[in-house]
């Protein structure tokens, strides 16, 4: 298929008027191109043309040429120098300049970042009005009153669903945020039965590991036990084992690994505890036996779909009836708490396919429902799809969403977390529905960046999270307007640092001990 390059000068302002053109062109294959770009690069699309080029001068003008126009941006109040300022303003003027042209707007303005409820969470927990947070949606990103409207409902649901953990210390004296005090745990499982098309998750095919995964199950309980002392015998809030598909493991390695959690990390029923089962074509009974002994609170059966011929195309290989058949074994032995994933925009698939997995679901009752846009992953088995196929297979509109929205409503679910990635179907988000009380604690500490989160295994990331406990800027805090807050850098009064584990399973093993030291180190 045809590119169409655009050209961006200096590079650091790629990422963004990248974003903002790939959302407002979404069928278009756009390849940037900048001044260190390779000469073949820049001689194939000196031939083709630029669709696009913006050059930002020296002395704060931008020569911008949009298809046959060209004119000159002379920013108002920002320098070149004031990065983020100016960034913003030739954003906005260019975001104007894509809305003549395509006759249209983006669901979340100029918002790119992956936590677009930030700003309505930190509004709510400084307790501020909806009025506040939803202008600041519109005069500072050119959201939607809709998405505005979302944030602020998510908001206050996800504040609802941490004062579950209110029953615990603060870490700051007169802090009421007893979450901060606490921490949760991740457990990277890297493998899946196949990778699917649209993957870009850490996820090996486990087939091609000759012990069948004993040896990383081996790592991970010894990363697991050799960082029990860093919170000092206290369990913690959640616990979810993700993936990849942890369930791609045997029962045996399965029920090695939880009992490790289970001693390490005191965990026990009453601590939440989701495992993501993913893919039906992992599950066994004597794997959710396994998970049920344990007393596994959640558990996540994703469809993603349920019209079979995109299960084919998109290389799930369990089958829309095993989904259901998984689904149905997992409450008749006993799960009270099972999440489903579905993703919208999805090749091939349109109204009358989401119709179709919407009733499904409506029948089968799940007490959570993910629903997923899709990420047009450059760097996923899809990029190289839609080199081929080009982007027209792809469909996510208003009304598709909103019959998500009303699949999840008619089986009293109610939205509670949300988040985004890049180059999503539609310019659209991922949003977490659950039934009253069947959140998961671990989806909102993660996604607000609240708590500290201990990772094990390959590709996880640890994350210590402090909250400062300087009145001082408390004071401060109050005499300021919500964009002052945000941008004062400390409107959560949290400090952050993470690291890393390595993403190649063989890394992570023959590396293990450079790991746990660094995770003990960061949290000293
Ligand atoms: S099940 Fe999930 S993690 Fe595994 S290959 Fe598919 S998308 Fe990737």
């Amino acid at each position: 298929m045809n590119n169409t390059y655009v050209y961006i000068e200096p590079e650091k302002f790629l990422m963004d008027v990248l974003a903002l053109l790939r959302s407002f062109y979404a069928k278009l294959d756009i390849k940037p191109v900048v001044p260190e770009s390779r000469g073949d690069v820049k001689v194939e699309a000196e031939k083709a043309g630029y669709f696009f080029s913006v050059k930002v001068l020296d002395n704060g003008r931008a020569l911008v040429s949009f298809k046959e126009s060209s004119f000159e941006f002379v920013p108002v109040t920002s320098s070149p120098e004031d990065f983020t300022a100016y960034k913003k303003e030739l954003c906005r003027k260019l975001y104007s300049v894509f809305k003549d042209d395509t006759g249209h707007d983006l669901p979340w303005g100029m918002m790119n970042g992956v936590r677009p409820t930030k700003p309505a969470f930190i509004a709510a927990l400084a307790g501020r009005g909806k009025s506040e947070s939803d202008e600041y949606y519109r005069s500072e990103y050119l959201v939607t009153d809709e998405k505005a409207d979302m944030s602020w409902e998510i908001a206050r649901s996800e504040l609802n669903v941490l004062s579950g953990c209110e029953h615990r210390e603060s870490v700051c004296a007169g802090d009421r945020r007893g979450y901060a005090g606490g921490y949760s745990v991740y457990i990277g499982i890297p493998f899946c039965p196949s990778r699917c098309l649209y993957c870009s998750f850490t996820a090996y095919p486990l087939a091609a590991f000759k012990d069948g995964g004993d040896e990383y199950v081996k790592s991970l309980i010894e990363e697991m036990k050799a960082c029990s002392g860093i919170f000092h015998g206290t369990a913690p809030d959640s616990v979810y084992m993700g993936g990849g598909t942890p369930t791609a493991l045997n029962a045996s390695q399965l029920d090695r690994i939880i009992s490790t959690a289970e001693d390490v990390f005191f965990t026990g029923p009453s601590i939440e505890f989701t495992v993501e089962a993913g893919r039906a074509d992992s599950i066994t009974e004597d794997k959710l036996k396994v998970l049920k002994k344990h007393g596994i609170s959640r558990i996540s059966v994703n469809p993603q779909t349920f019209n079979q011929k995109t299960l084919d195309l998109i290389g799930r290989k369990a089958t829309a009836a095993e989904t259901i058949e998984s689904f149905k074994l997992a409450r008749e032995l006993g799960f009270d708490n099972i999440n489903m994933d579905i993703i919208l925009g999805l090749p091939g698939e349109g109204i009358d396919e989401v119709k179709h997995t919407c009733e499904v679901i409506e029948e089968l009752k799940p007490d959570s429902l993910t629903v997923h846009s899709l990420a047009l992953k450059r760097a996923s088995f899809l990029g190289e799809w839609i080199e081929k196929n080009g982007h027209s297979a792809f469909t996510n509109t208003d009304e598709i969403q909103a019959l998500a929205r009303k699949c999840a409503a008619s089986i009293g679910l109610e939205p509670y977390y949300l988040y985004r990635q890049k180059d999503m179907c539609g310019g659209f988000e991922n949003i977490g529905y659950a039934l009253p009380g069947k959140e998961c604690l671990y989806n909102v500490v993660m996604m607000e960046e609240v708590q500290s989160i201990l990772g094990f295994g390959a590709g996880t990331i640890s994350k210590k999270v402090v909250p400062a406990s300087d009145t001082d800027s408390d004071k401060a805090a109050g005499d300021m307007n919500l964009g002052e807050l945000i941008r004062s850098g400390d409107a959560l009064h949290m400090d952050i640092s993470r690291c890393e584990n390595f993403k190649e399973v063989g890394d992570y093993i023959n590396r293990l001990p450079e790991l746990i030291d660094r995770k003990n180190e960061l949290f000293k």
